[in-house]
């Protein structure tokens, strides 16, 4: 991969923060945007900005092609069957919103149950615990070993027939986990329930084929695969779309209404109530061409050397805890950690003086830190532009805070 010449499409990595070169190690939460993207958000408003569906001139009409092909776009990217398994949503959060509310209200009931596991981000643990609640579900939680990983023993013993969805994540933003979603599916398949897939760190850093992991959904985000913000997609198997209720109502998901009821639009416009977000989603197509031109190998490649390195280099350091999958173990390029008894807020404010962007905190897994017994964790994480140097100028910084303290 030819990172340089990455780096030259992304303008913001050329900024200064503090005096000091941006070394940008955030990626996990948001990714840069490359030119080809924005350029072609700028073109939608230079050139054909108009609403979709709706409008019988030229504007219209062209905006509603370039929108409905990059429901396509995405499709194909994930593998899966064209633009009515694709679902445009605001965020990969939203996406889970929507199977929950529609498949949850459905099927969920006293006596059925959700399984979700204890690594979970707080967009699918949140909304099922309320779903279940309002349902009278339980929610079961597979159990995280010590070394990161799901414990597969445990997934066994609480996937059982009375359990209606399986929602996990793919891969744990702050573990680097990737999880064997393909089992957990046909566990779930097996006993009679539907997985959805939270794909929010791995279809952006790695190749994902619905049919390939045998999820029934799939949810992710632009904004982490260098597209834009106010965009998420849900893939959904047609059949399962076909019976779920929509989540929000309005305009453009109905075919016909009357004062006492209405019939629902075509698959997948029959979830994409009111004016969808149509720069964004025709930018997110651009985004999927961009990351095929580097060829997603290559990217889950660059990011598995790269966080291998960091963790071979913070294992030379007594003072440093890492979690997640030991070294050699494949993951994805994010490695959260803490330094002695730094302050995790300290170490990134110490960073942030060096012009290093990481991110402190719980990473939206509250309950997870819980069964790490650590209130928070520094999170470095990378993509397409990151370079060894920036993990360099990141192992610069650990030293600094490290010293401070001394
Ligand atoms: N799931 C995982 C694993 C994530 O890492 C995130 C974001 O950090 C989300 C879901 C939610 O993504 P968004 O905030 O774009 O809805």
């Amino acid at each position: 991969m030819d990172v340089e010449s990455i780096r030259e499409d992304f303008p913001i990595l050329d900024r200064e923060v503090g005096g000091e070169p941006l070394v940008y190690l955030d990626n996990a939460a948001t990714t840069q945007t490359p030119t080809q993207v924005s350029r072609t958000f700028t073109e939608y408003y230079d050139e054909y900005n108009a609403n979709v569906h709706r409008g019988i001139h030229q504007l219209s009409h062209e905006a509603s092609v370039a929108y409905e092909d990059a429901h396509d776009r995405l499709a194909e990217f994930v593998g899966a069957d064209g633009r009515e398994e694709m679902v445009f949503t605001k965020n990969a959060t939203e996406a889970v919103n929507l199977v929950a509310h529609g498949l949850g209200h459905q099927h969920l009931e006293p006596g059925t149950a959700v399984v979700t596991t204890e690594m979970e981000h707080h967009a699918s643990l949140v909304t099922w615990q309320q779903i279940a609640e309002r349902t009278g579900a339980e929610v079961r939680y597979v159990e995280v070993e010590d070394d990161g990983t799901l414990d597969a023993e445990h997934a066994k013993e609480v996937i059982d027939e009375d359990v209606e969805i399986v929602s996990v994540a793919h891969v744990s933003n702050v573990l680097g986990t990737v999880n064997p979603v393909r089992e957990l599916a046909d566990l779930a398949h097996d006993n009679g329930a539907v997985i959805l897939v939270d794909g929010a760190q791995s279809v952006p850093t790695r190749p994902v084929d619905v049919t390939d992991l045998g999820a029934d959904f799939l949810a992710f985000s632009g904004h982490k695969m260098a597209g834009p913000t106010g965009i998420g997609c849900l893939y959904g198997r047609r059949d399962l779309l076909e019976e779920m209720d929509p989540f929000l109502y309005g305009g453009e998901m109905i075919r016909h209404v009357t004062f006492d009821e209405a019939t629902w639009n075509d698959l997948p416009w029959k979830f994409e109530a009111g004016t969808p977000p149509i720069a964004e989603g025709i930018a997110l197509a651009a985004a999927a061409d961009y990351l095929d031109d580097i060829g997603m190998d290559a990217v889950r490649r660059h990011e598995d050397e790269l966080a291998q390195y960091l963790l071979d280099e913070l294992a030379e350091r007594e003072d440093v805890e890492a979690y997640g999958p030991p070294a050699g173990v494949e993951r994805t390029g994010l490695v959260s950690f803490n330094v002695g008894d730094v302050h995790g807020h300290d170490l990134s404010e110490i960073l942030d003086d060096r012009g290093v962007a990481v991110r402190a905190g719980d990473h939206c897994t509250q309950p997870l830190h819980d069964v790490l017994d650590i209130p928070g964790s520094v999170r470095a994480s990378f993509y397409v532009y990151t370079t060894r140097e920036e993990v360099d100028a990141l192992l610069d910084g650990i030293e600094d805070a490290a010293e401070r303290r001394d």
